[in-house]
């Protein structure tokens, strides 16, 4: 893709955010624009923090670390939103700001004793299942609150918010109302951990219903960067 493109690409999604925004009632600086950029080179990530994005999402530890690396000179942000096999915690560990997709009290005691004394703590979302059985990724929600208390609890971690990657679907009550629940279990959630701030919900085919429904954080592919590669 030629920079032009992903400019216009980029310019197009922010009129997107603000419009949903001003229509919902939302401060427009109250939503991060996470930039998913799983599959796409370290040169189209140079492009984007150069069209004034900065913190990006990556889905597999290994494609994650040569990008990380090749882009050390800039000051990104990285948050990990793939599954996390605990034979890839360590990696992530050293190498992201935050994860967005702990579901599992096994795997959040790893990443807290994996990660480097010298870095901040490491900044954290549970996955929800919200969806039931069209997911199998994330905690259930009816055990989402021992998850919760497990994470506020490690040391090395900062429990931030929750994630969710609803069944896919084009009708936007539908969209609204998965997010509804999501947004439902995390004010439960905060009445125990206030410190939570970070509702991270919406991808490129659904934010708008996403900020509607709260989304502090979107997570944008496709809509910045076009199909993704391989
Ligand atoms: C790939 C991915 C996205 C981005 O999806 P698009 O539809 O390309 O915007 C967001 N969140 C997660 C967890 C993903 O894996």
């Amino acid at each position: 893709m030629t920079d032009t493109l992903l400019e216009n690409h980029i310019a197009k999604l922010r009129l997107r955010l603000r419009q949903s925004a001003q229509k919902y009632d939302r401060a427009e600086s109250d939503i991060l624009l996470l930039a998913v950029s799983k599959t796409q080179p370290a040169a189209a990530i140079r492009a984007a923090y150069a069209c004034g994005l900065s913190h990006f999402g990556e889905s597999y530890v290994q494609e994650a670390s040569a990008k990380i690396e090749a882009l050390a000179d800039l000051p990104l942000t990285w948050h990990f939103i793939g599954p996390l096999q605990s034979n890839k915690t360590r990696a992530v560990a050293e190498q992201f700001h935050w994860v967005h997709s702990v579901e599992r009290e096994k795997t959040a005691r790893r990443l807290s004793e994996q990660r480097p004394q010298e870095l901040a703590p490491l900044q954290v979302c549970m996955q929800v299942n919200i969806s039931g059985e069209h997911s199998k990724s994330g905690v259930a929600p009816d055990a989402a609150s021992d998850l919760a208390a497990a994470v506020a609890s490690l040391p090395r971690l900062t429990l931030r918010g929750l994630m969710a990657i609803p069944a896919a679907t084009d009708d936007v009550a539908a969209q609204r109302e998965a997010f509804a629940g999501l947004r439902r279990e995390f004010e439960s959630l905060r009445r125990h951990h206030p410190q939570m701030d970070t509702l991270s919900m919406g991808m490129s085919r659904d934010l708008e219903a996403a900020i509607a429904e709260g989304s502090t954080l979107v997570r944008i592919g496709t809509a910045i960067f076009g199909p993704r590669r391989g």
